[in-house]
């Protein structure tokens, strides 16, 4: 890595820090000829190989696009956009590839987005595995209505839960 103020070809490492979520290095360098410091970031590449076969780099940025369409006069915040690519990233990160399809990252956001939002799920849902029928949001529809159903089971097994004002009274 050469010094980006006097160009000199070599510099050295002074500090190392790994970020909090482990997906990136910071390196303090320093140039042995003009003595400035720097910092470089290191992270693992992550590729999109899209449809037409070309290749770009990952961005989070463009899942926060694709997702804001789908959420238009939803309750989701930006925040809530941009946790949403991060999670995405991290399923993609998680699945060991450098290189993955475009297709895998629509995958990646269905799980987050149901959770988020479910019209915005719906919606973009819809686009993304091209329903062309009532029939398809219907069954879509009716695979929400199961999860519900089972977390309200689920909350029923876990016995009484103290947020929902039926608690122990009487
Ligand atoms: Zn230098």
């Amino acid at each position: 890595m050469h010094c980006p103020f006097c160009r000199h070809p070599d510099s050295r490492v002074v500090d190392s820090r790994t970020a909090d979520d482990g997906s990136s290095i910071r390196r303090r360098r320093q140039c042995p000829s003009c003595g400035r410091r720097f910092t470089t970031l290191e992270t693992a590449s992550l590729s999109v190989v899209k449809r037409s076969g070309v290749t770009e780099p990952f961005s989070r940025d463009k899942i926060v696009s694709g997702v804001r369409k789908a959420c238009q006069g939803r309750p989701v915040s930006e925040d809530d956009l941009a946790l949403l690519a991060q999670k995405v990233e991290e399923t993609l990160r998680q699945q060991g590839s450098a290189e993955i399809d475009a297709y895998e990252i629509g995958l990646a956001i269905l799980g987050p987005l149901r959770e988020l939002d479910e019209v915005a799920y719906l919606r973009f849902a819809s686009v993304y595995q091209a329903f062309d029928s009532l029939e398809d949001f219907e069954s879509a529809i009716t695979s929400l209505r199961a999860e519900h159903a089972e977390r309200a089971q689920a909350k029923q097994d876990r016995g009484q839960d103290p947020t929902d004002g039926s608690g122990p009274a009487e």
